[in-house]
């Protein structure tokens, strides 16, 4: 079998890459460099004037190629590398007739656990959030900030006892709206300082969330790494980061309970497998990182469902809602809060035909919150 053709499909707010094969066989995935789709999709068109003609059965050995051919890294070209690696497992499970897990060791479990993502503009709006997942059988909610996602156009401003006061208190009234039954996945998308991060990790203690992710810039490893010595709740971390190279720097350091490797960012799942293992050694949990397309969830499932220390999956809201329904032909089925493990050849996802013309493209606005004092902050 040999590749024939590599198409990228710029669709709504995602990068699909199509590999398709003289097989008749072609293969999906998807790139998780959301910031920078365009120049990702240009990494593709690079990697591409390789693969053609090349066996596309040969991932580790592509991967590699790719991977060291040049001198250079980051997310765009590692989002192209991972949707290419995704495609080409989708190829190899439908040319065996089985789903990639059953390459990759086979099933571990049948269902993977799922938090619910949780959006609102006022605090009683995620709460309602919360409630409204439960109701719906999620055990576990996440994205779920004790700050509010506030209108970026806004110039923010708070003094230290009020941001810190409030924070707590949100994550009370999200656990008391709850009760024991849903595990709160506390997001703090990168807002605090090391010393802020300890301060609310210590105020929310008491309320157990599940995990407390990226509490400060998460570009430092040994910053990170302070912040867990000095805290009583797991951190979860890891959606920037592409490489094993760069995750065992991390987990050496003691400075992650749960890593978040990104299979769209992060070497696709011939490189995520890898990183779950290196996790696996230090007995840190996988929760991988899904803020994209249902075809995203899908390649996700398919390394939770052969991986030992697969703890929760990231699961974006709209994947029975358009546009991510007539995104895909059929997006997987979830239950009472778990994915059900596909059994379809591959990674059990197909783009619906008419989705490019239905859902164009819409390219990101670049735009970020800034201090009442002009610079610029994390939100
Ligand atoms: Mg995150």
């Amino acid at each position: 079998m040999k590749i024939t053709d590599i198409k990228t499909l710029l669709i709504d707010r995602y990068l699909f890459v199509q590999v398709y094969t003289d097989a008749g066989i072609t293969g999906l995935g998807e790139s998780g460099a959301w910031g920078y789709l365009e120049a990702s999709a240009g990494a593709v068109e690079t990697f591409k004037r390789y693969l053609i003609g090349q066996d596309p059965l040969r991932m580790e050995h592509h991967w590699q190629y790719l991977y060291r051919w040049s001198a250079f890294r980051g997310a765009a070209i590692m989002g192209a590398l991972s949707a290419i690696d995704i495609a080409l497992w989708d190829i190899m499970g439908k040319h065996f007739g089985v789903p990639c897990y059953q390459l990759m060791g086979g099933k571990t479990r049948d269902k993977a656990r799922v938090y619910y993502h949780v959006f609102g503009e006022t605090k009683e709006e995620l709460i309602q959030g919360c409630i409204d997942a439960k109701a719906k059988g999620f055990t576990a909610v996440g994205h779920l900030t004790p700050f509010l996602d506030e209108d970026p156009s806004l110039p923010f401003f708070k003094t230290h006892v009020d941001k810190m006061e409030d924070a707590i208190d949100t994550v009370r009234r999200y656990r008391e709206a709850v009760g024991k039954e849903v595990d709160l996945c506390v997001e703090i998308h990168r807002r605090l300082t090391p010393a802020e991060a300890i301060v609310l990790a210590r105020g929310i203690e008491q309320y157990h969330p599940f995990f407390y992710e990226d509490p400060i810039l998460p570009d430092h490893f040994d910053s990170m790494a302070l912040v867990a010595q000095h805290i009583n709740i797991p951190i979860a971390t890891g959606e920037r980061i592409h490489t094993i190279y760069e995750f065992e720097m991390l987990l050496k350091r003691g400075a992650v309970q749960y890593i978040r490797p990104d299979v769209c960012l992060a070497g696709g799942l011939t490189h995520c497998k890898k990183i779950a293992a290196v996790a696996e050694a230090h007995n840190v949990g996988v929760v991988p990182h899904n803020p994209l397309s249902p075809v995203s969830t899908a390649a996700c499932i398919q390394l939770a469902a052969c991986i030992p220390n697969f703890a929760l999956q990231e699961y974006p809201l709209g994947e029975n809602e358009p546009p991510k329904s007539e995104i895909v032909k059929s997006a997987l089925k979830c239950e009472n809060g778990f994915i059900i493990i596909p059994d379809a050849p591959g990674i059990g996802v197909e783009l619906a035909e008419d989705a490019q013309e239905k859902w164009p493209y819409k390219p990101r606005t670049v735009k970020t919150r800034l201090h009442l004092d002009g610079s610029v902050i994390d939100q």
